[in-house]
């Protein structure tokens, strides 16, 4: 019996080999365009599964280069969906018994010891300011595994939410909702980390959930009985009501934001959010230097492609006279705030960071 879907497989036997995906690709770009780190060699890897072949441990990383940015998909003239593809691949060599990089091969047993796919239980409510007291509204903020890991970055989304709205939490116990461990290739645990994360949800009474990250908005919209959004989204609907209103910089600041490569709704909401700040320049910014919605697992399983995109950002920072890069939102700041160190004199935020400097 086939690993992979037979219509999978067929997709495969399309593609003309033209190049492009190769071309549009911000991991093949970064990595001096070697061949064997594009799109367009993903597309040998089904076969060589379905062909049992021993697979090396380099290769195994290899499947977790890939960021999910989706430009390859994009620019297919035979319509091969490469991302999707990758994704299986990563699905199947887990079913298989390889064992993934390092830190993603750790994220079933943090799951299990602490309803986590990473950072840690005891620090996850690092965050929560010490005047917070549960009250009984039905906006409840989703701080997600991350919280434990950028205390700065949770702490400044929910201090600019409770500036405008009544906002709850589960804070401490608040359980993974699966979104990291499905990018990774864990497809059943992400399905029941879901569920027991929509259990605890419904034990609460939610009319609406303000999630910290895009890649933890996507899986928990699968819940379909739950309103949910982006915390650029509440911040953005504050600042149209004028609830929400910013100072001007004491000095003229440039700025250049990174945003997700097919976000474009939350990447201009953000851009037009910072730009109520006066003597704030915000600078237009390459498409290449957008980012996938799977970029902090990639950087989570040590993928070297991602670091080299960052890397590559900076110097264009620098390039460009940048004082500060903001990124959308948290996992892109993580990756940024980590990479950063010793790299680059350009000061690092996340939105909610950078405009809480403002209130
Ligand atoms: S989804 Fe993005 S990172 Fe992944 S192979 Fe395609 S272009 Fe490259
Ligand atoms: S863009 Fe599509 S057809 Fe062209 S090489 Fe890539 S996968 Fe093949």
């Amino acid at each position: 019996m086939s690993v992979f879907p037979e219509s999978l497989l067929k997709s495969l036997d399309l593609c003309i080999k033209c190049g492009a995906c190769n071309h549009v690709c911000p991991i093949f770009i970064s990595q001096e365009k070697k061949e064997f780190l594009g799109p367009r060699a993903y597309l040998q890897i089904p076969r060589l599964i379905e062909e049992e072949l021993e697979m090396s441990v380099d290769f195994i990383e290899y499947a977790y280069e890939c960021t999910m940015c989706g430009l390859c998909d994009n620019v297919c003239p035979v319509g091969i969906q490469i991302s999707k593809l990758i994704l299986a691949v990563r699905e199947a060599l887990i079913d298989q018994g390889y064992v993934p990089p390092r830190q993603v091969a750790s994220m079933p047993t943090k799951l299990s010891e602490e309803g986590l796919a990473f950072g840690s239980r005891e620090l996850k409510a690092k965050w929560l300011p010490p005047d917070y007291q549960p009250g009984k509204g039905d906006t409840f903020f989703f701080s997600t595994c991350l919280s434990s890991e950028i205390p700065e970055s949770t702490t400044a989304a929910f201090h600019l939410l409770r500036r405008f709205m009544e906002i709850e939490t589960i804070g401490r116990e608040e359980l993974c909702c699966g979104a990291f461990l499905r990018l990774a290739g864990y497809k059943y645990l992400s399905e029941g980390a879901l569920e027991e994360c929509g259990n605890q949800l419904s034990s609460h009474t939610i009319r609406k959930l303000v999630v910290l990250s895009r890649p933890c908005l996507d899986y928990i919209k699968k819940l379909s009985d739950l309103n949910v959004i982006h915390v650029i989204e509440a911040i953005g609907e504050a600042v149209e009501s004028g609830k929400l209103r910013f100072a001007n910089s004491k000095k003229e600041l440039s700025l250049g934001m990174i945003g997700y490569c097919d976000s474009y709704d939350l990447n201009y909401m953000a851009e037009d959010i910072l730009s109520q700040i006066g003597g704030i320049k915000i600078i237009d910014m390459p498409s290449w230097a957008s980012c996938g919605v799977g970029s902090l697992l990639s950087f989570k399983a040590g993928a070297k492609g991602i670091r080299g995109h960052f890397l590559k950002i900076f110097q264009l920072a620098k390039e460009m006279r940048l004082n500060s890069l903001v990124f959308l939102d948290s996992s892109l700041y993580l990756i940024g705030r980590e990479i950063s160190k010793g790299k680059t004199k350009v000061r690092i935020y996340d939105v909610p960071q950078f405009l809480l400097r403002f209130l």
